[in-house]
């Protein structure tokens, strides 16, 4: 098995990660990045982004994500792309011998009470393993899903959680939003290019949405809102053909015909490769204190994977500069 030593991994290149790599390296700092797909994260499959400070027409998920991809390349950051840690060992070293905790709950030992810089992290993956001084995890986020019948069935039959890649297949037919958050509206107002109707279904009477989506939808004649409402089941034959829809308030269910379902739930933290080591919040999101530092000293955590009150672009780049800074003080045992 190869064996790669450095101080600081970094796991995951979308924004936060490839923040943090950009700081860790005009920091001076000796370390590695690794992604499990492509360089860029969740943000690649988003169509437009409006908010991002300095870009004043906006600019396209992908295209941001390029530029960042770009600009820690200008400053000889190696992303090492389809490279997946699976598991992480932490060693921590002592007098009396080496104490290990996995993130296999059976074998776990860990001793609040030592000193700063005791303990290493041993990462596998890819018949690799990096044994680093430090870790900032960035795994990010992945979409949530609504877990009710059929669904599994026509997911790329569909169902899709990306109106960016399948929007254009749904010319002039009728889909479903599923959702009610800020991803959910900006979706839909997208998908209205291209489709003939969007419904929005929405669990609550209220969106969750910033107001200027929220208008933005209200005003968009393609755009009709089944409030209170949810999908109890998909239908089909090969393909998505109708969904069953339960008025919440009413108790009422009734078919609708549809040619495409997107669903915009919310995400789910993608912390399980840590989830032994550090601690979590009730949502498995990793928690993190204004240092990016988890519970665990030496592992640092940034962007949607972590508790943070906002999720995007800006706050998770924000982050892994905070991270790489958090990391070079700490190993250089800086207070
Ligand atoms: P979100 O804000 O958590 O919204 C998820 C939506 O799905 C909510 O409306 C929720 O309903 C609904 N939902 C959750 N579980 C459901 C279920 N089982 N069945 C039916 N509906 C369900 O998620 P998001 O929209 O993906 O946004 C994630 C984060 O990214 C947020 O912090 C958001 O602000 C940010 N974001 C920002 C931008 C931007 O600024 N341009 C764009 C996209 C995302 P309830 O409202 O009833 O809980």
């Amino acid at each position: 098995m190869q064996e790669i030593k450095t101080d600081l991994l970094i796991i995951g290149a979308g924004p936060g990660g490839l923040g943090a790599a950009l700081y860790a390296s005009r920091a001076g700092l000796n370390f590695e990045i690794v992604e499990k797909y492509m360089a860029g994260g969740q943000i690649i499959n988003t169509e437009f982004i409006e908010n991002y400070p300095g870009f004043k027409d906006g600019i396209s998920g992908f295209e941001i994500a390029q530029n960042l991809v770009e600009h820690c390349r200008k400053f000889r950051v190696n992303i090492n792309e389809y490279f997946a840690i699976d598991s992480i060992k932490m060693v921590e070293e002592s007098n009396s011998g080496e104490k290990v905790k996995t993130n296999d709950p059976k074998n776990s030992s860990l001793d609040k009470s030592r000193d700063v810089k005791q303990f290493k992290f041993n990462c596998f993956g890819d018949d690799r393993v990096i044994l680093t001084k430090s870790l900032i995890i960035a795994t990010g986020a992945s979409p949530g899903k609504l877990e009710v019948e059929g669904e599994d069935k026509f997911i790329g039959k569909g169902i899709s959680f990306c109106a960016t890649c399948d929007g254009a297949l749904y010319r002039d037919k009728i889909v479903v939003v599923v959702g009610g958050g800020d991803t959910a509206i900006e979706e839909a107002l997208f998908l209205t290019k291209f489709t003939r109707k969007v419904y929005i279904i929405h669990r609550r009477d209220e969106l969750r949405a910033v107001k200027i989506l929220q208008n933005r939808a209200f005003e968009n004649k393609k755009v009709e809102f089944l409030w209170s409402s949810i999908i109890e089941k998909f239908i089909g034959q090969d393909k998505l053909e109708e969904i069953v829809i339960k008025n919440k308030k009413n108790d009422q269910k009734y078919n609708l015909k549809v040619d495409g379902v997107f669903e915009y739930v919310g995400i789910k933290p993608n912390s399980n490769l840590v989830k032994d080591l550090v601690k979590l919040d009730e949502n498995n999101f990793i928690i993190t204190d204004f240092r990016m530092g988890t519970s665990v000293e030496g592992i640092f955590a940034v962007g949607d994977v972590r508790n943070t009150p906002l999720r995007q672009v800006i706050t998770a780049v924000a982050d892994g500069a905070i991270a790489a800074m958090s990391v070079d003080k700490y190993l250089n045992n800086l207070p």
